[in-house]
């Protein structure tokens, strides 16, 4: 498969990364399979997170043998502050078998109160900092689900790499992030490319990404058809149809503004619901385990049986979701696939 430069890193990445999610699901036989799969089709790049179960540890079984400077291998850590940070990077190293991680990811900069915690004295960013110096750690990295924030945090020149939620529904990124990311020379890994589960046509989703020649579709990989197909569509180059472009313009007014982009500037709720978590359950149940979307999922979607219907969220979404029906139409979407 194609490789190309990632950003300063350097690196020569796959055209695609082999993202690590599904793969919790699945025994660790059959994912030790689907990962050497994904690396004999040509994908060097293998993107896990501290967070997903045991994704670093059978990815680590896959790899066993393989030679180091093959892989170019990315995690993340969810932690806050320094010892948290470094607890969890060392977990990584043990789970995956490996002296070094390629690019090490802050996960999930969530809200302002997550960054001043992570860039404050004694902050996880320091942990990473660190590990870059000591060489456990090659390039430092952060993900996110807010366009502002992460621009933000870009501009502050810290970071090589930066990953955030792509997709030709989820295509927030597109205006700013994505020429940003260009101009600084950082690495884009563009999360949730079939919008986690929810867009099942692969070849629309991979024909619309790979258009950008500076970012990386990292697809969630549980199965071997499914790594094989993106793989073809990626090989044979396949250009964007103005069918393809007319289906998506279709798609996008069905999803309209009923898309929860995760970014949970509807926050504060005066009840405490975790409102994205309940508006995206669908995706959720797609992905994850019955027992990981339970305990992930299943304490907010309770709380959200609380609403008081007060409107004070909607008046903080940038896009103008009905929260409170949709909140209903998650909560009644749970009640059919999970039991009420
Ligand atoms: S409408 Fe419901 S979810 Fe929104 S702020 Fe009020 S209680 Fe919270
Ligand atoms: S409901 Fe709106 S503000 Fe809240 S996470 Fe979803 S898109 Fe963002």
């Amino acid at each position: 498969m194609k490789k190309v430069r990632f950003g300063k890193t350097g690196l020569m990445v796959s055209r695609i990364a082999f993202g690590g999610i599904p793969i919790m699901r699945i025994s660790k036989a059959d994912a030790v399979k689907v990962v050497r799969e994904a690396i004999d089709l040509g994908i060097n790049f293998i993107d896990t997170a501290h967070v997903y179960a045991d994704s670093e540890e059978k990815i680590g079984e896959a790899i066993k043998g393989m030679r180091r400077e093959d892989l170019v291998i990315a995690s993340k850590s969810p932690a806050d502050d320094k010892a948290a940070f470094n607890k969890d990077l060392d977990l990584s190293l043990e789970r995956l078998g490996v002296d070094y991680i390629d690019i090490y990811q802050l996960h999930n900069i969530a809200s302002e109160a997550k960054r001043k915690a992570i860039f404050g004295p004694g902050g996880a960013f320091e942990g990473l900092q660190e590990a870059v110096k000591s060489g456990k750690v090659r390039w430092p990295a952060f993900s996110s689900h807010s366009i502002p924030l992460a621009i933000e945090i870009m501009k502050g020149g810290e970071f090589a790499v930066v990953q955030i939620p792509f997709n030709y529904i989820d295509n927030a990124a597109e205006k700013d992030i994505i020429p940003l990311a260009k101009e600084l020379d950082m690495g884009f890994i563009a999360m949730k490319p079939m919008g986690g589960g929810l867009l099942d046509n692969a070849g629309l989703s991979f024909r619309y990404l790979l258009r950008y020649d500076n970012i990386i579709p990292d697809p969630g990989i549980e199965r071997i058809e499914e790594i094989r197909e993106i793989a073809g569509i990626v090989e044979r180059e396949e250009a964007l149809t103005e069918e393809d472009s007319k289906t998506i313009e279709k798609l996008r007014s069905e999803f309209g503004p009923s898309w929860c982009h995760r970014c949970d500037y509807c926050q504060p709720c005066p009840q405490g619901i975790f409102i994205s978590a309940v508006l995206t359950t669908k995706s959720t149940i797609k992905r994850l385990t019955r027992d990981r979307v339970k305990s992930m999922v299943g304490p907010a979607v309770e709380k959200a049986r609380t609403c008081l219907e007060c409107g004070d969220c909607m008046t903080r979404c940038p896009y103008h979701l009905e929260i409170p029906k949709l909140l209903k139409e998650g909560v009644a979407y749970w009640d059919a696939q999970m039991g009420a």
